[in-house]
């Protein structure tokens, strides 16, 4: 076999690859922190923190079993802190013949990786990351020729073909989706148990971060990190989440607490983004764990929690790579204005944007609900530039990674994609936020008001919303009924909420 160099790029930490299965003298595997990373926006301390410890004992428990690593740490004197420079310096000292890569998750990369490619002059190879279930192109064959593209469709295909939950041809249970028995308020019926920890010392990693003077956001207790970052950790993550948290998973999936964070969410996805755990596995052990205890766990939570790793997760990975590079630029309301001020530091009186942002600040994490329906939902009520909520969404994150970010973002939750993503924009005024959370009853304003002092800001913004952006949003059927509320209503009242959008509008940073 020819000397050949392989890059494990941050994100595919996945130990149980076909090229880990057994160790060979002429293959050199090469792993790099780099400022390219590190920078291309201002990532939460957490993450980088999260990336660079995942990396580093990624490559110790693979050295120890024998595989020859090359390892850059960011302030490493050889390391060149560039993609390029570090491939070619170690083909040329290693006399390297081949070179392999992991296929990047990323479209940046993807593009890089393709163009160092060219430029060598040694043979190259690019080989699947055997993590995901579908193939990168899968969903663009899937969605070719259709005019609407729904995830309900590629989801039931996605059982089908996996056997995932079905009875020969038909779903198990009878029904694909359990969602109305789903999704209810928190209001402490069952006790949440507690957020499962580690608690290992990342003090090293964050040392070398400080030393490297990269610039982060948010804040970390590097004594005491509580994210799964190794594959030991995740497969105890995904151990405990269906022993403790997967009973009420779908049932309290959508609420959202004042005093709790994490809820029954399972807080894998960081684990699930940079490989240390496969969707398969993590569905196999959901299965098994309902199997062994189905008189604790209803198939509604099972369904509702496979539908999102196997369903969204999935497709939203495939929509990326049908869509991209056109989809980063995407602006369909035009949107302009700048991403508010309290977003980087959760000083708002509105409580339900104040505890989602804090949370962010400090643990690097919100659940689908307060990224989809409390930051995301007002980042469009107040049409911000979607470039500017990309990255927020894209630093703020652990788990944020372009592909699984830009299209829940752009695409989920601005709309910015015109409906790829989704058939409608998410958009509540502060009617949902009550009804899914305790938020309303601690905040500022009043959530039942819609104009005139502590008017819930949610409230004016949303009819704004809809009143400015008629043209573009009134011939779809699933949101004509919103134009009919609006039409009913009296010039003075249209008016009146009018002007208190306005005015909040215009005040942004001081709600
Ligand atoms: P759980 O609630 O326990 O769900 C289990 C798993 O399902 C998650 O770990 C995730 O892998 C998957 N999942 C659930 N919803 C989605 C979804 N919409 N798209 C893809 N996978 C999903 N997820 C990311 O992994 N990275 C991101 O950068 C990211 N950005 C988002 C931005 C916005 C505006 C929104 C609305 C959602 C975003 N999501 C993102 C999806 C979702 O919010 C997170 O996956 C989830 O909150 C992670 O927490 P968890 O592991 O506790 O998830």
């Amino acid at each position: 076999m020819k000397k050949t160099l392989r890059l494990v790029l941050g994100d595919q930490l996945n130990e149980r690859h076909s090229w880990f299965a057994d160790v060979q003298e002429n293959i050199v595997y090469v792993m790099m922190e780099m400022r390219q990373e590190t920078d291309y926006v201002s990532h939460h301390i957490q993450k980088v923190t999260a990336f660079f410890y995942a990396m580093r004992s990624f490559s110790a428990e693979l050295k120890s079993k024998g595989h020859h690593f090359i390892y850059f740490k960011i302030d490493d004197s050889t390391n060149e802190q560039s993609l390029s420079t570090n491939i070619k310096n170690i083909i040329k000292e290693h006399n390297i013949e081949h070179f392999e890569y992991l296929l990047p998750d990323e479209y940046r990369l993807d593009q890089q990786l393709k163009a160092i490619c060219d430029e060598l002059a040694i043979s190259t190879e690019v080989v699947d990351t055997e993590h995901f279930l579908t193939k990168r192109n899968d969903i663009a064959e899937f969605l070719k020729g259709k005019k609407q593209f729904l995830m309900e469709n590629f989801y039931r295909k996605m059982r089908k073909d996996h056997g995932i939950l079905m009875n020969g041809k038909d779903p198990v249970g009878e029904k694909w989706n359990f969602d109305h028995e789903n999704r209810n308020k928190y209001k402490g019926e069952v006790p949440i148990p507690p957020a499962y920890s580690y608690k290992t010392d990342v003090t090293e990693v964050l040392k070398d971060i400080q030393k490297a003077d990269i610039k982060t956001i948010g804040t970390i207790d590097a004594e005491n990190f509580h994210w799964p970052i190794d594959r030991k950790q995740a497969l105890q993550f995904a151990r405990y989440f269906c022993r403790e948290l997967l009973p009420y998973f779908g049932t309290y999936q959508d609420a959202m607490h004042t005093e709790e964070k994490f809820l029954f969410h399972s807080r894998i996805s960081f684990a699930l983004n940079s490989k240390l755990i496969s969707p398969k596995e993590l569905v196999d052990k959901i299965i098994e764990a309902w199997e062994e205890d189905s008189d604790n766990i209803s198939l509604a939570q099972v369904e509702g929690y496979i539908r999102q790793v196997i369903g969204w997760r999935e497709y939203m990975r495939g929509i990326y790579w049908a869509k991209m590079p056109d989809y980063a630029n995407k602006n369909y309301f035009e949107h302009d204005r700048k991403l508010p001020d309290f977003y980087w530091t959760g000083k708002t009186k509105m409580k339900c944007m104040e505890k989602s942002i804090t949370q962010s600040l400090s643990e690097a994490y919100a659940h689908h609900i307060q990224r989809l329906m409390v930051t995301g939902n007002f980042a469009l009520l107040n049409m911000t530039d979607p470039e500017e909520v990309d990255k927020w969404y894209l630093g703020i994150y652990i788990d944020a990674i372009e592909w699984v970010e830009i299209t829940n973002t752009r695409g989920m939750s601005q709309y910015a994609d015109g409906g790829i993503v989704g058939s409608k924009p998410y958009l509540s005024s502060a009617n949902y936020m009550h009804k899914m959370s305790n938020y309303c009853s601690n905040c500022h304003y009043d959530h039942k008001k819609k104009t005139g002092d502590k008017a819930c800001p949610f409230n004016s913004l949303y009819w704004n919303f809809y009143d400015k952006h008629r043209e573009k949003l009134e011939k779809n059927q699933r949101i004509a009924m919103m134009y009919r509320t609006w039409d009913k209503k009296s010039t003075s009242e249209k008016e009146e909420l009018l002007d208190q959008a306005e005015y909040y509008l215009q005040h942004i940073n001081d709600l």
